[in-house]
């Protein structure tokens, strides 16, 4: 008898864009497949936990019935491509969410061995004979993230992406994009070799080249990235081994022309505007979905009122990249139905949440992720509640300041950009991290190695007692800390680790 092995499963949708008939396809998975939950996470994804072996197929092929896909969500190829689901500019976001698609079809394998496997589809090609033009035999050393921002928000977080897009937009049109390089997440505990890094901006296409420029980036990967240590092959390590000034020739090389020079563009935050915004003829609604989960308990049946929305909801779902919802273009008569709903269930929308909460994220870990070293989703909110409590008493609880936890040192939840950070080491043991800036350019530094709740409220009070007297006006917590000298200025992964 073969032992009940069971899968996490991920469905790319590029941008983070589902519409009410694949999220009822995702929930009715979910509760017949699945762990009866649905994980938004943090690259604007779905994930499905506690799929049994037996029902992969069943599930992978309804997913692709509903247009949806599992190909690239996972693998050393180029994932889910992230973009701003802010609709309330939603020209400007339309084309965007396009490149976003676009780019994701261009860096898709081509292997029909995916739909041969799962689909059942007939094999037509020998395998041997197959081509992948842009991965070729050996694919990528490692995973490549590609994530494209729009000014003034930067909740796609784009320098921690292998592949940054920041687009300029002039008179509310996308002209081009800067091109920022070689940022990313992962690291390993106890080995300096290995670093959170942010991405170097190398210069702007005009948008007519982008797809172009992408192609080339990830074939200087392929090329060039380390394929003899794992922990050392991603772009990051490649861009600092080789330098921004080689790249840049190099990519010039491939495209037999040059990037322009960088074009100015401002971030004002990396998190996520809640509540209803009216865009030019449609009304869009962002939830607060605390660390992405969406489930039913005893006392908030999310899932129940996102499902009786989905069923009437004519416009679509939009994953955010921090693990919240949109339900965006709403008419005005759908609006009242999608309110009495929200009302009905009492669905937050986050506004009367703290300025920590509203900006908190944490990775799956235990008991789903095999990787993690300790707990994070389920442990997050309860932190939060304690720290809170240390905020009222200083009287900053209306302070925003972003804070994230992941089970381990992969970062899924990029925890080496946020003010506040902690990364599992051991069950109830925790790296403290500050100094992260409050719109995802700079890294955080660690503050104090494997500590316990008990010790990560002690330091915090004094920490907060001193930034609700001594900060400056309008001083975000990442920068107090960095000002006073608890952390040092980091706007580079080989700064990361203390000396
Ligand atoms: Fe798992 Fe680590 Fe990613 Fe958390 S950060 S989901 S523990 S791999």
């Amino acid at each position: 008898l073969e032992p009940a092995y069971q899968f996490m499963l991920r469905i790319a949708i590029p941008g983070g864009v589902a519409t009410p008939k694949q999220w009822l396809a995702v929930d009715d998975l979910a509760q017949k497949y699945g762990d009866g939950t649905i994980k938004l996470t943090t690259r604007q994804a779905f994930q499905l936990h506690g799929i049994l072996k037996w029902n992969l197929k069943d599930t992978i092929k309804t997913i692709n019935d509903e247009l949806m896909t599992t190909i690239a969500a996972c693998g050393d190829v180029n994932r889910n491509v992230m973009c701003n689901p802010n609709p309330y500019q939603s020209e400007v976001h339309q084309e965007i969410q396009d490149w976003a698609q676009k780019i994701s079809d261009h860096l898709s394998p081509k292997t029909g061995a995916y739909h041969e496997i799962w689909l059942d589809q007939e094999k037509i090609i020998d395998s041997k004979q197959e081509a992948e033009p842009i991965y070729g035999k050996t694919y990528l050393p490692r995973k490549f993230k590609i994530g494209i921002a729009a000014p003034p928000s930067n909740d796609v977080d784009v320098f921690s992406q292998d592949l940054g897009l920041i687009a300029i937009i002039d008179d509310n049109e996308v002209k081009g994009f800067n091109v920022v390089v070689g940022g990313g997440m992962g690291s390993t505990h106890g080995n300096t070799e290995t670093y959170p890094q942010v991405g170097k901006i190398a210069g702007y296409c005009d948008k007519k080249d982008v797809i172009e420029v992408a192609e080339k980036v990830v074939t200087i990967q392929r090329d060039y990235g380390n394929r003899e240590n794992r922990k050392n092959a991603r772009f990051k390590y490649t861009i600092d081994r080789y330098g921004l000034d080689w790249f840049k020739q190099e990519l010039a090389d491939r495209l037999s022309w040059e990037l322009e020079e960088a074009k100015n563009y401002h971030f004002d935050h990396n998190g996520d505007r809640y509540g209803w915004i009216k865009g030019k003829n449609r009304w869009h609604l962002t939830l607060f979905v605390e660390n992405g989960r969406v489930k039913d308990t005893d006392d908030y049946q999310l899932m129940t009122a996102l499902r009786e929305i989905a069923q009437i909801h004519t416009g679509d779902f939009r994953l955010t990249p921090n693990q919240n919802l949109v339900l965006a273009n709403v008419t005005a008569p759908k609006k009242k139905k999608i309110q009495e709903i929200i009302d009905m269930y009492a669905i937050t929308d986050g506004k009367h949440y703290s300025g920590l909460r509203r900006n908190s994220i944490a990775c799956v870990a235990l008991p789903t992720c095999g990787l993690a070293m300790a707990e994070s989703e389920r442990y997050l909110p309860s932190l939060i509640d304690k720290i809170e409590g240390l905020m009222s008493a200083e009287g900053i609880q209306e302070q925003e300041i972003v804070i994230r936890m992941s089970g381990c040192p992969n970062g899924c939840s990029r925890p080496a950009l946020a003010e506040i950070a902690f990364i599992g080491k051991a069950p109830g043991k925790y790296n403290f991290y500050l100094g992260g800036s409050f719109i995802g350019d700079r890294l955080n530094q660690l503050y104090r190695e494997n500590i316990g709740e008990t010790e990560i409220l002690s330091l915090l009070k004094d920490i907060f007692h001193d930034y609700a007297n001594d900060r400056l006006e309008k001083e975000y917590f990442g920068d107090f800390v960095v000002r006073k000298g608890y952390v040092d200025e980091v706007y580079d992964g080989r700064q990361f680790h203390r000396e």
